[in-house]
């Protein structure tokens, strides 16, 4: 199954068009993309026996997030051996592990304001989880995935460098940096070790990888996160880019006005970009002040 979001509508993407869900199961499944996974095994028990029915053509440009508001989302960085090394930085022994706040989600024919002068891409796999994980083994953790998608964990490294360690999170989440789609591909569609991904900038290959490359494989991240948090069906992992990115050329290649950005993924389809000047003053300025530093300092001795 392809799981999609049409004018935010569920719909599955069959033959060329779409099936509009809450329409062809007579209202057993409600219209919002998100709510689905509350009821994951049910929907897919539904749809293995549906009748889908006439389909209707589907513009790229009207689909939206297939996971429009998961409560949580995952992401980790330096997965990619080569990309820790273009990055010098060695392989982490245990998953470095951000966020993407969920506000900066979009579907996958976004535009995107350039917000900094150092924006970036990174082209990843994407993981859906389609039942709660809590302390799951990495062996165990695929029963847990409804599918998976393509994403852009597009960041602002000048953003990601603020203040005494990187801060990941804050500068890859500005509004449409996190681009996702086309649709969610359940996992009897694809072969998830076959998977390879490829990025182009304005038509140039710049990263390019199979999965299988990761450094801790998505089993081991979901075991390493639902260890601590469990994983809510509709939640987002974003699993890591390759090498390649913009930050790491000479000289640095970072996005701007005019860049069109298309992220593929084998069988999963492809999303695509086109970043425009921002409406505002770019490259917003760290509020540094001797109180917000004291304050710091205090809280760092106290834990000490
Ligand atoms: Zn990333």
């Amino acid at each position: 199954m392809r799981l999609a979001n049409l004018d935010d509508r569920l719909v599955l993407l069959a033959d060329g068009g779409a099936v509009d869900v809450h329409r062809a199961s007579d209202g057993r499944f409600g219209p919002d993309p998100q709510a689905v996974y509350d009821d994951w095994e049910a929907f897919v028990a539904w749809a293995a026996g549906a009748q889908p029915g006439a389909t209707a053509p589907v513009e790229a440009a009207r689909l939206g997030a297939p996971v429009p508001r998961p409560r949580q989302v995952f992401a980790v960085a330096l997965n990619y051996p080569e990309h820790a090394g273009e990055a010098n930085s060695t392989v982490p022994e245990r998953p470095l592990l951000f966020t993407k706040f969920p506000s900066c989600l979009c579907g996958p024919d976004a535009v995107v304001e350039v917000a900094t002068d150092m924006v970036d891409y990174e082209a990843e796999l994407v993981v859906v989880i389609g039942r709660r994980a809590h302390r799951v083994a990495a062996q165990d953790a695929w029963a847990h995935v409804a599918g998976v998608t393509i994403g852009q964990d597009i960041s602002a490294r000048d953003v990601q460098r603020w203040g005494p360690a990187p801060q990941f999170s804050l500068g890859k989440s500005f509004p449409n940096f996190g681009p996702t789609g086309p649709a969610v591909v359940t996992l009897d569609e694809v072969d998830v070790d076959a998977l390879e991904i490829t990025c182009r900038l304005n038509g140039d290959v710049v990263q390019q990888a199979p999965v299988t490359d990761m450094v801790f494989s998505v089993g081991t991240l979901i075991e390493t996160i639902s260890a601590i948090c469990p994983l809510l069906p509709g939640d987002l992992l974003f699993t890591g880019t390759p090498s390649g990115v913009g930050a790491r050329r000479t000289p640095p290649r970072w996005l701007r006005d005019g860049d069109r950005l298309e992220s593929e993924i084998t069988g999963l389809g492809a999303i695509t970009q086109s970043f425009v000047a921002p409406a505002y003053d770019a490259t917003p300025a760290p509020t540094t002040t001797t109180t917000t530093t004291a304050v710091r300092r205090e809280g760092a001795g106290a834990r000490s």
